[in-house]
């Protein structure tokens, strides 16, 4: 009997050992494939399994969008393509309305190759602008910033701060003007929003 109850105690910090091993990251098989002591104690492995899958799902998923909006609340303005006579031809991004001062971030990771006053080099009507390199002939810019705080060379992060919103250059309010570039000038913009879609992002 003593030993039957030291056997079942040995056994159990066995499991518990190996569940906290596979919650550091190794696979489900060590714990299901040591014989299981008792139907309790095989539900809670197997559902530690389960978060810890569920949990890595979760983080596979995000890195394989790998993208995010520029700014975090905010609602949808003028939308790409739009026609008005605000653009001298038709709009080239999506603009963000947000109160001057929001915090802006880089939709994904890159590097800097355009950041200053007159649209950075793409005309006053941007205001204070930014351009980041990302892979695969993909840029992304942002303008009518108040603030910069980035430097052109810079490497930034996804989802790295990298200005603050405002309404300098050509612009009927606060908002973040958002573009989605082959190049790293004016005149390559595709939908921003149906590009950030199709990388899983909700906007
Ligand atoms: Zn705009």
């Amino acid at each position: 009997m003593f030993q039957r109850v030291t056997s079942r105690k040995s056994r159990t910090t066995q499991l518990r050992t190996r569940a906290a091993v596979l919650v550091a990251g190794l696979g489900a098989s060590a714990v299901l494939g040591s014989g299981v002591a008792s139907a309790a104690e095989a539900t809670s492995a197997t559902s530690a399994v389960a978060a810890v899958e569920a949990k890595t799902a979760a983080v596979a998923k995000k890195k394989a969008a790998g993208w995010v909006t520029p700014v975090k609340h905010y609602k949808l303005s003028a939308s790409f393509n739009q026609a008005g006579g605000m653009w001298s031809h038709r709009h080239s991004g999506q603009d963000y309305a947000v109160p001057t001062g929001t915090n802006v971030v880089a939709a994904h990771g890159g590097t800097v190759v355009k950041a200053g006053g007159n649209g950075a080099g793409d005309g006053p009507a941007y205001g204070n602008a930014i351009v980041i390199k990302h892979g695969n002939g993909t840029y992304s810019q942002y303008a009518h910033l108040s603030r910069i705080d980035v430097r052109i060379g810079q490497v930034v992060a996804t989802g790295q701060h990298i200005a603050l919103s405002g309404s300098t250059g050509n612009s009927s309010g606060p908002h973040l003007h958002f573009e989605i570039r082959t190049t790293p000038n004016y005149g390559s913009a595709v939908n921003p929003v149906a590009f950030l879609r199709a990388k899983g992002v909700k906007v």
